[in-house]
């Protein structure tokens, strides 16, 4: 079936030379590839366990699943697989979740390819304490100057790892969506 040029459409001209709307808007066509359904959305807020190569780094160094950015933990379940595999300085030490693909990420992928790990867009449960966010992540990102390396630096970085917040971290990093050219433009997984 051939659809009728709805641009040279005269009605919906009309309609929207009412309405107002002098952009066209943007329309992206769903691909399950690259598009979270609304239940996976639903799931995601409460978390969904997923293989390393679900995952996508973007080029601003943040984790996303799909049109959605997450953040990462690795819970009880998949720690026993870590453990199992990770030598001394697979860079895991405190309960702690990940915003990017920061360097302590790295090692634990690298110790334990197979592992399954959790992702979200929401904070996990305490544990029983509340989860705290990963400061290399922090410095892969340079969030709001975050730089621990830097020693003169150091009270500053302290309080911005203290005062983080996940909503005002999502205001600088939206979580979704997150368009399909960035994610087309990315070949590889984290
Ligand atoms: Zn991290």
């Amino acid at each position: 079936m051939k659809l009728p040029d709805f641009l040279q459409f005269e009605p919906f001209n009309r309609l929207r030379e009412v309405m107002g709307a002098d952009q066209l808007g943007a329309f992206e066509f769903f691909d399950p590839k690259l598009h979270l359904t609304a239940a996976e959305r639903e799931q995601l807020a409460l978390g969904l366990r997923l293989g390393w190569a679900q995952l996508r780094c973007l080029h601003d160094y943040t984790l996303a699943y799909k049109n959605s950015r997450v953040l990462l933990w690795i819970d009880e379940t998949s720690v026993v697989e870590v453990a199992r595999g990770s030598d001394a300085d697979s860079g895991w030490t405190a309960p702690c979740y990940h915003l990017a693909d920061c360097r302590s990420l790295r090692a634990v992928r690298r110790a334990a390819p197979d592992v399954r790990v959790m992702v979200a867009t929401a904070l996990p449960p305490p544990d029983p304490w509340p989860w705290r966010v990963c400061p290399e992540c922090l410095q892969q990102l340079q969030f709001r100057g975050f730089d621990a390396a830097r020693a003169r630096h150091r009270d500053y970085s302290d309080r911005v790892l203290e005062k983080f917040d996940l909503d005002d971290f999502f205001r600088h990093y939206p979580v979704y969506p997150v368009t399909s050219d960035v994610l087309r433009a990315l070949d590889s997984v984290v």
